[in-house]
């Protein structure tokens, strides 16, 4: 507790001091009697089945639903963010949910995963563990989608009850984070190598801006940092549309083709996101079978034997457990 009746609130780099009766940057954690409370907690703004490739997560449980949940509120105020009704205000529509109808609604919809999405799940960490952990003991997967800008402990104990990760890296560039997004470059490095490290499966997702973060030495920096920790770890590079505060034409399919092109030369699968007609195919690297083939979320993972190729039974960098 600080002097005047404050708090400060740890969990990320804005480290908000709170007044009595005010909230953070986030908009949901309050200091109420000088204790941080979630008045949010288990409000859901979204409830919805995905392909989990929607994530987009393309190695992890390829070709399954996973049940995904959205909440109010974000630490970053991205001008592009195509969530921003429920990411940037708390006003939003809400229904209670608890860890246990979560579960019961994924087990129901015959979903094996989990997924926190949509806006920001890190600033409801407390619900989002607890989730977790019913997921786990109900034998099904979790899912964070983030923009990865928390501090550990509470990064740490999010990743320890978490199977998979999707990382937005926004920029390469620090000063872009800070200024136009609120983010924190250094602290998504350390989020990302913390769940690495961690045993979480890792992708990652670069929205590429015109004019932003689209020079070829911002991808490239992007993709040699995630090469560092392993070059197998997916990356997926999808186009920006003009949304929220942001009018900047579309980036155009030439464009990402081309970053795929710079990232390629760091990671062995990177992806085209948001591209009309858009089709991938993984392949396995020793025989050079399909793996998997996906045309928009029609997918077909026929060619893998939970993670081996089931032509030659080479492993392939797949969570896939049969
Ligand atoms: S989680 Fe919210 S209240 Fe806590 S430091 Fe970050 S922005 Fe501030
Ligand atoms: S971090 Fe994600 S949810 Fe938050 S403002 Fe940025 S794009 Fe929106």
């Amino acid at each position: 507790m600080l002097a005047n009746g404050s708090v400060r609130c740890d969990l990320c780099h804005h480290r908000c001091v709170i007044a009595e009766g005010g909230v953070g940057l986030c908009k949901v954690r309050r200091n109420e009697n000088r204790t941080i409370t979630l008045p949010y907690y288990g409000r859901a703004s979204a409830l919805s089945v995905d392909p989990v490739e929607k994530k987009p997560l393309y190695h992890f449980l390829p070709g399954t639903y996973t049940y995904s949940i959205g909440y109010v509120g974000c630490n970053l105020w991205c001008p592009f963010c195509q969530n921003y009704a429920i990411s940037q205000s708390v006003d939003a529509q809400t229904q209670r949910v608890t860890p246990e109808s979560i579960v019961r609604s994924a087990l129901d919809s015959g979903c094996p995963s989990v997924s926190h999405t949509y806006s920001e799940p890190l600033v409801h960490a407390e619900f989002v563990i607890e989730s977790m952990k019913a997921a786990k003991a109900a034998g099904l997967r979790s899912v964070l989608v983030t923009n990865g800008c928390a501090r550990s402990p509470a990064a740490d104990e999010v990743l320890s009850a978490c199977d998979a990760v999707n990382v937005d890296i926004k920029a390469w560039d620090p000063e872009m984070y800070r200024s136009e997004l609120g983010g924190d470059l250094e602290l998504v490095k350390d989020f990302i190598t913390r769940a690495f490290r961690n045993g979480v499966h890792v992708e990652a997702t670069t929205l590429v801006i015109p004019g932003k973060n689209d020079d070829d030495d911002q991808i490239d920096g992007i993709a040699s940092f995630l090469s560092s920790l392993s070059p197998d770890l997916p990356l997926h590079i999808s186009a920006y549309r003009p949304v929220y505060r942001y009018t900047i034409p579309a980036t155009t399919a030439s464009t990402i083709e081309r970053l795929v092109g710079v990232a390629a030369r760091h990671l062995g699968y990177v992806y085209a996101g948001n591209v009309w007609g858009e089709t991938s195919t993984t392949t396995c690297r020793v025989c050079g079978a399909t793996l998997v083939g996906r045309r928009g979320y029609s997918v077909d993972a026929s060619g893998l034997d939970g993670n081996l190729c089931s032509h030659c039974g080479a492993p392939a960098p797949f969570f896939a457990p049969r």
